[in-house]
């Protein structure tokens, strides 16, 4: 039996991302790619002459120097629903994750609900699909139905913890629409590689159509990162954002 009571479900339509550690700027990359030419003395370079620095970044990211974008470390703490951490954790390069665990602690009842300005119907064929918003009706048909599929889904989790059974038991009845908590570390190399696929934007040379969920994940990193290394983010954007 577990002596804890079952919380209420809560509803969630959006999704949190918070940087909660980094050593990352754009000196990083500078340093890194000047010991080719200035060996030990590529540190004291780094900060030196602004508008070298800037065609320097420029360079590397036109040509896909990549390896020096990789000394630097961000860690984000997510918070997204399940299906998105499934979508994440394919990026294997560059990337560590540790995530919350389904058998050491209660799973708690958060569930994702799409909000209203979130595209409901999907036209086209494979590869070529569009998105398009559902109507007012489709809107509340999506609402109830995950709301009372989550509510009873977390009632029979419950009801097997209460009757002794394992967490990792009773969890296979939770839904992928489950809220999960993850620290994911990466470099601005992998981020740039995550952001490619996992962004639209027009800017992209080699255009991707990921997941809207996934995407705000993506897009919560990039601001995060775009503030900590402005020129290399301005020049993943001037060269159509691919990675390195
Ligand atoms: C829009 C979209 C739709 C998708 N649909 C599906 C789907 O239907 N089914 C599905 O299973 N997946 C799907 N994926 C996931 C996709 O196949 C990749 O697993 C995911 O995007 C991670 O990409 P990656 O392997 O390049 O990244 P990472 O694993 O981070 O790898 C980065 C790079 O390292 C190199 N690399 C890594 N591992 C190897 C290796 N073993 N051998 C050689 N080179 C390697 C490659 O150059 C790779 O691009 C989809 C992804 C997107 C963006």
């Amino acid at each position: 039996m577990t002596d804890e009571a079952a919380p209420e479900p809560l509803f969630r339509d959006d999704v949190s991302v918070e940087l909660v550690r980094h050593s990352a700027q754009d000196s990083d990359v500078l340093w890194a790619a000047r010991v080719s030419t200035a060996g030990e003395q590529s540190l004291e370079e780094a900060h030196k002459d602004p508008e070298r620095s800037k065609g320097l970044i420029n360079y590397l990211m036109r040509d896909r120097h990549g390896t020096p974008f990789e000394h630097n470390s961000m860690t984000f703490l997510v918070s997204a629903p399940i299906f998105v951490f499934r979508e994440f954790h394919r990026h294997r390069s560059g990337w560590s994750y540790n995530e919350e665990s389904g058998r050491y602690r209660r799973l708690q009842p958060v569930f994702y609900v799409p909000g209203a300005r979130r595209k409901l119907v999907q036209q086209g064929r494979p590869g070529k699909y569009e998105f398009v918003a559902g109507t007012a009706e489709q809107h509340d048909t999506v609402v109830t139905v995950m709301e009372e599929s989550y509510r009873q889904s977390y009632a029979a989790y419950q009801r097997m913890l209460e009757a002794g059974v394992a967490r990792e038991v009773a969890r296979a009845v939770l839904p992928v629409g489950l809220f999960s908590s993850m620290y994911a570390t990466c470099n601005a190399r992998s981020l740039m590689h995550f952001l490619s696929l996992r962004t639209k934007d027009e800017r992209a040379t080699v255009p991707s159509f990921p997941q809207r969920e996934i995407e705000m994940v993506a897009e919560r990193m990039e601001q995060r990162w775009a503030e900590l290394m402005p020129l290399t983010h301005a020049a993943f954007n001037a060269h159509g954002r691919v990675a390195p």
